[in-house]
């Protein structure tokens, strides 16, 4: 690790004043990121503790961490279940139409989003029957794509 210089210590000597002890590593942190105020933690925002085996700021407690991990576990989930597609034309009445007045299919395994239907939820109900089939053949395409994308499965579940 390179010597740090006066200058960067001067910088950095707002620490001295909230934490017992400073380390090089936490005078580093700040020059590095060119920040020079305290860090706060992410959930409660008392001062944050700097981690001198990870050198980063982390949570200011156990308790923190464990909430700020289960939050980024949640966001993660709700960020990859976003459906991208805003609005999404009906291939039987051929009206554009919100994809919440579509029903979905579930997840796709192959591209993590959800399979929205072709019919819009009116012409679902209405055309039940024909809807069905139309979803019968969406899953035996999505079966054969998903052989071809994996090849050797024998296990095709669409949840
Ligand atoms: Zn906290
Ligand atoms: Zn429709």
């Amino acid at each position: 690790m390179k010597k740090i210089l006066q200058q960067d210590i001067e910088k950095t000597n707002f620490l001295l004043s909230h934490y017992e002890t400073v380390c090089d590593r936490q005078r580093f942190w700040h020059i590095r990121n060119n920040t020079f105020k305290i860090e706060s933690c992410q959930i409660c925002n008392n001062l944050a503790h700097f981690s001198k085996t990870r050198f980063l700021y982390t949570y200011c407690s156990k308790q923190c961490s464990k909430k700020g991990f289960a939050k980024k576990l949640h966001d993660k989930a709700v960020n990859k279940s976003l459906i991208v597609l805003v609005e999404k034309k009906c291939n039987l009445c051929e009206k554009i139409k919100p994809v919440s007045e579509f029903y979905t299919n579930g997840k796709s395994k192959i591209t993590g989003k959800y399979n929205i239907r072709s019919f819009c939820k009116v012409c679902s109900d209405i055309k039940g029957k024909e809807s069905y089939i139309k979803f019968k053949e969406d899953r035996a395409n999505k079966q054969r794509l998903y052989y071809e994308n994996n090849p050797g499965s024998k296990e095709f579940c669409l949840h």
